[in-house]
């Protein structure tokens, strides 16, 4: 009888099976586990079992659907190595939500054209005279139709269609997407780039570097239209908040009717399982989407994208913690394929490579629009100055003068809600969140208090609990208080606020846009989410709030992100024919960061950087690995790490410096106190070696109480 490994959304390793006839890999099966039905992967489809041929049942039933395949399964296990996570929670992490499920998940049929077939144009005309079959006769007699255009001429053409075809009057095709011609031209650097990319044998990866507005999508666009002209497949991968719709309009403009698969965190279940299968079949040729989309199984992958390739969202940070951009570069490895990275403040780690010469190094040193200039770049200092709800006099008198000037301004901070703080003016008394070690932010008009860690809230007290004062006060700024002040201010001014409370869904989006692009808003208040590359002509003014909070931190990318957050901020002024203004308060003018924000040159701050980061030994010029446990109380996650470092430190690799336990950052979160370990080594293989032995302890050693995980190539303390 034939055995099979199967992979289970369990922490084990794939268990043995016995089944009818060898399975393929990768096919989707029912197996029963600890008295239960679950969905399983076929591992390996031919084994001979380890245990007794009588313990091993039987694999219940396969779904019928093509299996997943080979270089799927390879990433997968590729993951699972990496990240030392079991491979079944490994694979199960990757699996749209609908394969996890226990029931078939048929693949969509393709998109198909109609038209008569020689037998169906010898009938002079259809047999019934309704006249929408009629109009759908003709239509389909004039030239080939998809479905959706024959929807719009008869809503019930499905049944209709399917007595013609009976009847063998129909032709039917799966429809060819042709790739339209490009929209505009580029110019020379941008051809250069285009070039060198084109022309790549094999793997090959870039590192596209260019300021914001320098037209590094274009360039991504270019390379992309010639790949999917060439019948292979794309990989674009974006942050969240890139995936906007004046993205997927440019999307559109370029690539025309071309079908594209959109996977985001927000796509509904069954369009993600069905977009994974159509890109997995080789039918959507271009798959656009977050972190997540770097799952997706493709069949002929020829081009990877990675835009904004610095960005922190495409590390995920719980379960399989891995890093969107590195698994991009894996994949097109493995495929054999040019990958893209492009970002006007690249992360050191990809800086690095391309300074020692593992990635080529492509520039678009200016902004791509004629006349567009750069922006010019003040500092407000704000440390003696006294600040009107948190904006210094020269920022609003910038505000005033733009907002009378017919300009539009973005006014932004890092910090959304209403106020970071509320206290208790005669004792001191301030609000933190129980689970939490952070304060609970005042969300005004929802009258609560919310942490935006562990999302606890509260109703806003009456009083405070200590001393029973009623006269609370709220401290600081959020973009709610900031708003509600410049309405106030400028009562006639039409003020926009974009954060994730005001923005949920797309049509949020959509009305910010359409304000904002049609002229039709002065000044827009918000965090990150109006950072990122969205472009509004109007916009010449940016006045950046608290630059400096990241600054007092302990984390060393402090620095690096922060010149990323200001230059892309910054990038949002003037872009179409005016030079722009940015001003960026700030009570450390003198913090090297903003030397470098100013002169606006990103390769003499990565240089600096890098020289720092070397004389320290930190990454990109060692490799991290942290070990981290949680539990109740910090005692206990701290105990258990002592003890096993002391344990395992004679077992590491002598390359292998181990450094803790010691707290993490944020100490306490949602009720579990954390400590962490972290392992440190210029050899790849002795820190994958040093994890491996921690990951093979702690699976054994854990108490019940602890929990633990092991982040590779961390990016948070
Ligand atoms: P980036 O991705 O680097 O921010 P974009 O590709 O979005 O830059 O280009 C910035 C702006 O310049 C866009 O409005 C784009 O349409 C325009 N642009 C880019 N390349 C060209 C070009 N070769 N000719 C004219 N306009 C261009
Ligand atoms: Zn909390």
């Amino acid at each position: 009888m034939p055995y099979c490994h199967v992979a289970v959304n369990t922490p084990l390793p794939p268990l043995t099976y016995a089944c009818d006839a060898p399975l393929p890999a990768g096919a989707r099966v029912l197996v029963p586990f600890r008295r239960r039905t679950v969905v399983g992967i076929v591992w390996c489809g031919d084994v001979s079992p380890e245990i007794a041929a009588e313990k091993i049942l039987p694999v219940q039933s396969v779904f019928d659907e093509t299996p997943l395949p080979e270089s799927w399964r390879d990433l997968a296990a590729f993951a699972a190595r990496y990240y030392h996570f079991p491979l079944g929670l490994t694979v199960f992490a990757a699996l749209p939500q609908r394969l996890k499920e226990t029931r078939p998940c048929p693949a969509p049929p393709p998109a198909y054209l109609y038209a008569l077939n020689e037998s169906g144009r010898a009938q002079a005309e259809p047999p019934r005279r309704a006249a929408k079959q009629q109009a759908l006769w003709r239509a389909l007699a004039d030239a080939p139709q998809s479905a959706e255009a024959l929807k719009g001429i008869h809503k019930g053409f499905a049944p209709v269609l399917a007595d013609w075809r009976q009847r063998g009057w129909l032709a039917q095709t799966v429809r060819e997407y042709a790739v339209p011609p490009p929209v505009r031209t580029l110019n020379d650097v941008q051809n250069h780039a285009l070039a060198r990319i084109a022309q790549a044998q094999g793997f090959a990866p870039f590192l596209l570097h260019g300021i914001t507005g320098s037209g590094k999508t274009e360039v991504y666009l270019e390379a992309m239209a010639r790949v999917l002209a060439s019948g292979k497949q794309v990989l674009f991968l974006l942050p969240e908040i890139g995936l906007t719709p004046q993205l997927l309009a440019r999307l559109r403009r370029r690539f025309g009717e071309m079908p594209i698969a959109v996977l985001h965190s927000q796509t509904a279940a069954k369009q993600r399982s069905d977009d994974y299968l159509r890109a997995m079949s080789g039918q959507v040729r271009l798959v656009v989407g977050t972190r997540l989309a770097v799952f997706t199984p493709m069949a002929d992958l020829g081009l990877v994208v990675v835009d904004e390739e610095h960005d922190a969202s495409f590390k995920q940070d719980s379960d399989l913690r891995y890093h969107a951009r590195d698994l991009a570069v894996w994949r097109a490895q493995q495929a054999q394929c040019a990958v893209v990275l492009g970002s006007a403040t690249p992360s050191l780690e990809s800086w690095h490579r391309a300074q020692t010469g593992a990635y080529a190094l492509l520039s678009l040193p200016h902004r791509a629009h004629r006349g567009a200039c750069l922006p010019h770049i003040g500092l407000v200092d704000i440390a003696r100055l006294r600040r009107d709800e948190g904006i210094a006099p020269a920022v609003w008198q910038a505000l005033r003068d733009n907002l009378n000037a017919g300009g539009m301004s973005l006014v932004y901070l890092n910090r959304r809600g209403f106020a970071p703080a509320v206290f208790c003016g005669d004792c001191g008394h301030t609000f933190g969140c129980p689970h939490c070690s952070a304060k609970t932010v005042l969300h005004r008009r929802a009258a609560q208090m919310r942490c935006h860690h562990c999302g606890y809230s509260r109703a806003v007290p009456d009083a405070c609990p200590d001393c029973g004062n009623q006269d609370l006060t709220a401290i600081g700024h959020g973009t709610q208080k900031i708003e509600a002040a410049l309405r106030q201010a400028f009562p006639y001014a039409r003020i926009f606020r974009a954060d994730r409370d005001s923005i949920r869904g797309r049509d949020d989006w959509q009305d910010v846009y359409a304000a904002a692009e049609a002229g039709e808003a002065d000044i827009l208040v918000g965090t990150q989410m109006l950072a990122k590359g969205h472009d509004f002509a109007r916009l010449n003014l940016v006045a950046v709030l608290n630059a400096d909070g990241s600054l007092y931190s302990a984390d060393f990318r402090a620095p690096e992100r922060l010149f990323a957050e200001l230059m892309q901020v910054s990038g949002r002024a003037g872009r179409a024919d005016a030079a722009g203004r940015v001003l960026i308060q700030t009570a450390l003018p003198h913090h090297s960061v903003f030397a470098a924000v100013q002169a606006q040159n990103y390769a003499a701050f990565a240089d600096a950087q890098c020289a720092e980061r070397q004389a320290f030994a930190l990454p990109p010029f060692v490799h991290q690995a942290a070990v981290r446990a949680d539990a109740p109380d910090f005692a206990q996650a701290h105990t258990l790490l002592a003890r096993l470092a002391a344990e395992l430190s004679p077992q590491l690799p002598p390359s292998v410096v181990q450094t803790g336990p010691a707290a993490m950052l944020m100490v306490r979160l949602a009720g579990r106190e954390r400590a962490q370990i972290f392992l440190e080594s210029p050899s790849r293989r002795d820190l994958h070696r040093a994890a491996a032995l921690w990951q093979h302890t702690l699976q054994q050693h854990c108490p019940a109480h602890t929990r633990w995980h092991i982040d590779i190539d961390p990016q948070n303390m």
